[in-house]
């Protein structure tokens, strides 16, 4: 039996919400483990949200759409969870997406969940947190989970394993730069969204959309049922968000009738399986004494150019696997 009641998470109590998630972040393993065991007493109440990845530059508008799209679903009977990746707090200790003055609106509604970005620990830890307190959040009903990242780093891609579908937000100014959005990024994404479709920015919104789907049609699709879309909105003015909606649920509707609604699900878990177990190998490897011991004499070794990196990974993970592995 878990420490929290599983019922008052499935009832949407928010204190006992609040408490799982302390358990899910906590670096504490008999905590963790409470967290785990509650976790897995929720997993058949899991799963049955969209998922909304998005990204985009500061700037772009992503907490204004996000609340003015927010609030519309909730005004449609939804339930709306706003999680956060945010790869600049666990080094600056600061953070870009958690600031409270974001989404007013929707952080003090009753039918919404808006949580800042775990804080601490690396990347992989943060998505960690965040895939678990996505998962307590559909098990306590919220049927729309977005989840949302700056353009930065490697978080991106980390938001996209978590999402069914992956949104990026752009400004109308375009250009052929694509606003520092890597290419890869666009690869992943299931929609385009120019953003501030309004006032003089309209013409310049229009151009973009259609530079965008020239730039997509040299992109290989990554679902075999769905093709990257461009469309444009304004969050400000609240318009574009109605036809939006409209296209994810095409989405979910096209992906579910091929099976590849499931077959992304399924692929995601086990990837995130694997990516837990390269995490902690990778910790558990470098905190093995002997390794740690190494470690700046053979960075330095590699750094003057004495000594092979191939040569050296291999030496460090002989260490490794002699002191594992009796015997080898
Ligand atoms: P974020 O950094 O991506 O979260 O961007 P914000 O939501 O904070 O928005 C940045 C600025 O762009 C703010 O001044 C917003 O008022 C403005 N903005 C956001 N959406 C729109 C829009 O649709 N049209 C216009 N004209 N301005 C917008």
């Amino acid at each position: 039996m878990s420490v929290i009641n599983p019922n008052s998470i499935r009832q949407g109590d928010r204190r006992a919400m609040a408490k799982a998630i302390t358990l899910v972040e906590s670096t504490h393993p008999e905590k963790l483990d409470q967290g785990q065991t509650l976790l897995e007493e929720l997993l058949p109440d899991t799963g049955k949200s969209l998922r909304i990845g998005i990204t985009g530059v500061p700037g772009v508008g992503k907490s204004t759409f996000i609340e003015a799209f927010g609030m519309r679903l909730i005004e449609a009977g939804h339930q709306v969870a706003v999680l956060a990746v945010d790869p600049s707090s666990p080094i600056t200790g600061g953070s870009i997406l958690g600031d409270k003055t974001r989404m007013q609106q929707l952080s003090s509604h009753p039918q919404a969940f808006v949580r800042p970005s775990p804080s601490s620990g690396v990347l992989g830890g943060v998505a960690r947190k965040t895939r678990e307190i996505m998962l307590l959040c559909e098990a306590a009903g919220y049927d729309v989970i977005i989840v949302e990242t700056v353009g930065v780093g490697q978080s991106e891609t980390m938001v996209a394993s978590m999402a069914d579908l992956f949104l990026v937000l752009m400004l109308p100014n375009a250009g052929d730069e694509l606003q520092g959005i890597k290419k890869g990024i666009l690869e992943l994404a299931a929609l385009i969204v120019i953003n501030k479709a309004d006032g003089d920015q309209k013409t310049l919104a229009q151009r973009a959309v259609r530079e965008y789907r020239n730039a997509l049609q040299l992109l290989k699709p990554t679902r075999a049922s769905w093709k990257a879309k461009v469309l444009q909105c304004s969050a400000l003015e609240q318009t574009g968000l109605v036809e939006l909606w409209e296209v994810m649920q095409d989405f979910r509707e096209m992906l579910k009738t091929s099976g590849e609604w499931e077959e992304h699900r399924s692929h995601q878990a086990v990837r995130w399986m694997w990516s837990l177990i390269d995490e902690e190998l990778r910790q558990s490897f470098r905190k093995h004494s002997q390794i740690q011991a190494d470690i700046p004499r053979v960075e330095k070794a590699i750094r003057q150019g004495k000594q092979l990196p191939t040569r050296a990974a291999r030496s460090l993970l002989d260490v490794w696997f002699s002191s594992k592995i009796p015997g080898k």
